[in-house]
């Protein structure tokens, strides 16, 4: 019999601003699994074409990504902190968080982290079209998505609560 993972995989995702490196992190030290900040993990190890000049951010290499992440995955225990999901392999995940916040208080976030025109415009709008919901519900089964408001320290507590309380519920399925 070949061993499956024994930690839950989980995505969390959202557009940019609602919360997923905060809430990722928590819930890394909380639930005692690994932090994957994909943002990060793409500039460091260059798994990307180079910069788009018209969106301000890296081309990114989605071959290169899961190439790199195929290996930690399959071990289990990750917390992979993303705003896009559909690329990735559906079997690499147990649970999929979505991240949601009130246009005002994303405008606020977007502002304070520097962005502007094109930019900050196309992130409130991916908010309110719901965009990275949509990809994921086109992407995963429903009954793994998890759609969570993160507008305020009280909502961040209590998702790191929830999903803490999911992790250590979490079964292994058996293999066959
Ligand atoms: P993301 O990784 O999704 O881009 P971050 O975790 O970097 O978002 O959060 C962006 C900013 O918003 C940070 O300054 C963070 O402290 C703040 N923030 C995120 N989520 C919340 C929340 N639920 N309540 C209050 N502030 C938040
Ligand atoms: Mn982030």
């Amino acid at each position: 019999m070949v061993l499956g993972r024994q930690k839950p995989n989980v995505l969390v995702t959202g557009t940019p601003g609602t919360g997923k490196t905060s809430t990722a992190s928590l819930l890394a030290e909380a639930a005692h699994l690994r932090h994957i900040n994909v943002g990060e993990l793409v500039k460091e190890k260059h798994l990307h074409d180079g910069w788009d000049p018209d969106l301000l951010c890296h081309i990114l290499n989605e071959d290169l990504l899961c190439d790199e992440l195929e290996e930690r995955m399959k071990s289990g225990g990750n917390i992979v902190d993303y705003h896009g999901c559909e690329f990735f392999p559906e079997r690499w995940f147990d649970l999929v968080v979505v991240l949601q916040t009130d246009n005002s208080i994303l405008y606020d976030r977007l502002m304070n982290r520097g962005y502007s025109g094109q930019k900050l415009q196309s992130n409130l709008e991916c908010e309110i079209f719901q965009v990275i919901r949509e990809e994921a519900e086109e992407s995963y089964r429903r009954d793994i998505i998890k759609v969570m408001p993160s507008n305020t320290i009280e909502d961040m507590s209590n998702n790191v609560e929830a999903l803490k309380a999911w992790v250590a519920s979490w079964v292994a399925p058996l293999e066959s």
